[in-house]
């Protein structure tokens, strides 16, 4: 007898028929034996449309309103999916986060879990239960509730296998596995038997979003492994674990595209020290996460100024451009641009170490598509560029036939 935690996704619970296939899924496992914790995300279009609903009313709404609201669509799925197994006779019960004993930080809309007490969700499994959990959500020591960021319930389903050492923990989603690159995006893509923690991360937080990159995180730090793989059939899927000698043979493990960015440059910053500093600490304390970073040469010798790019997720646009807005009188820079037209493009491989010459590959590739290079960062295993919008999807194909071919 085993203890697995499954996660099901948003198009895997997205209408009744599909919640009776998962509740089908459950009951069968439950027959072999084993105990089961399922951790279900809210249904397809559900999360998007609460947030449309809320910016239909102001654009940067209340983060902890947010919160409120935002985990009612999985405390739909956890009741429905309890309901489904009902039907089927088998027993089950819901738990929102908070029930679960999921703790996290008060950092709304992104909270971190500091703290997960898994009695409840013990006793009710030795009970013979199956537990039912919301994902994506958590509660603050002072009983506030929050969530876990964008494809959350990712988190939840690992951090509950980590609490409950579990044997197994199964991330059922709308696709086989984890591919070379987004099948939806590059026909040729090819499933892995299985990849590295930090290739996964790397390529989780570079756009590929079948897993959320602070979930691989987690599961990286507290050694879960886990397999990510379809709720429609019984392919097997693909393995994330710790690397093995052999993964290193593999130059490019994955290819990905990630659209959701947007490139802010805050233009004609005096180049003293300490101004960069004030600026990213200031949209550090509003939680804005910033990732490729570029500081032009001085201009101008006399009063040396600059000009300061960096890529924020495009949610977090409208508060990176408030946060930077409120320094002017303080930093003294002329103006700030935002450009929502980019996507940044990345090749991910722990080969990458042992091999030379990948980016001048990927380069020349971009070359001869007619693709320009806006900004570059590089890391031992991955190489990222920021490209045009428009020219993402022709370059992620083209890049991909070139490493993968
Ligand atoms: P869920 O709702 O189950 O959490 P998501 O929509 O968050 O599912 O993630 C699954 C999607 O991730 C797939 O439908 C696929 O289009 C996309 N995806 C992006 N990159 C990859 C990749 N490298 N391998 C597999 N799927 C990927
Ligand atoms: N429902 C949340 C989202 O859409 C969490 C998740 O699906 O994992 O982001
Ligand atoms: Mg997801």
């Amino acid at each position: 007898m085993a203890l697995i935690v499954q996660k099901y996704g948003g198009t895997s619970v997205g209408n009744p028929e599909r919640i009776k296939n998962v509740a089908a899924r459950v009951a069968r496992c439950r027959q072999e034996g084993h105990k089961l914790v399922v951790v279900v995300s809210a249904m397809s279009g559900v999360t998007d449309s609460l947030i449309k609903l809320a910016k239909e009313l102001m654009p940067l709404p209340n983060e902890r309103e947010m919160d409120m609201l935002l985990a009612t669509g999985e405390q739909t799925t956890i009741a429905l999916t309890a309901i489904a197994l009902h039907a089927l006779n088998v027993p089950a019960i819901s738990l929102t986060g908070a029930q679960a004993g999921i703790v996290t930080d008060g950092v709304h809309t992104k909270a971190k879990i500091k703290n997960i007490t898994p009695k409840k969700v013990h006793a009710l499994l030795d009970e013979g239960q199956v537990v039912i959990v919301a994902g994506f959500q958590g509660q603050t020591m002072e009983g506030q509730i929050t969530t876990l960021g964008r494809g959350g319930s990712d988190l939840t389903a690992i951090a509950l296998a980590a609490a409950l050492k579990a044997d197994l923990c199964q991330i059922y989603t709308d696709v086989d596995g984890v591919y070379t690159a987004d099948p939806r995006l590059v026909p040729g893509a090819r499933k892995l038997s299985e990849i590295s923690y930090d290739e996964m991360l790397e390529l989780a937080s570079l756009g590929a979003k079948v897993m959320q990159s602070r979930s691989v995180e987690f599961a990286k730090k507290f050694g879960v492994v886990f397999e990510v793989r379809s709720s429609m059939n019984e392919n097997p899927g693909t393995l994330v674990k710790e690397e093995t000698r052999s993964m290193e043979d593999v130059v490019i493990r994955g290819v990905s595209l990630d659209k959701n960015q947007a490139k802010v440059t805050v233009v004609g910053v005096p180049d003293r020290p300490g101004t960069a500093a004030r600026i990213f600490k200031a949209l550090g304390d509003a939680a804005v996460n910033v990732d490729m970073i570029v500081q032009n040469v001085s201009h101008a010798a006399a009063s040396p100024c600059t000009d300061l790019s960096f890529t924020v997720d495009k949610p977090d646009l409208l508060k990176a451009h408030k946060v930077i807005d409120s320094l002017k009188s303080e930093v003294a820079f002329r103006e700030v641009t935002a450009d929502e037209n980019i996507s940044k493009l990345s090749i991910v491989g722990v080969g990458m170490r042992s091999h030379s010459g990948v980016a001048a590959k990927m380069f020349d590739v971009l070359a001869k598509n007619g693709v320009n290079i806006e900004m570059i960062s590089t890391s031992e295993i991955k190489i990222s560029v920021v490209i045009e919008l428009a020219k993402g999807e022709t370059a992620l194909r083209a890049i991909h036939e070139a490493f993968h071919a």
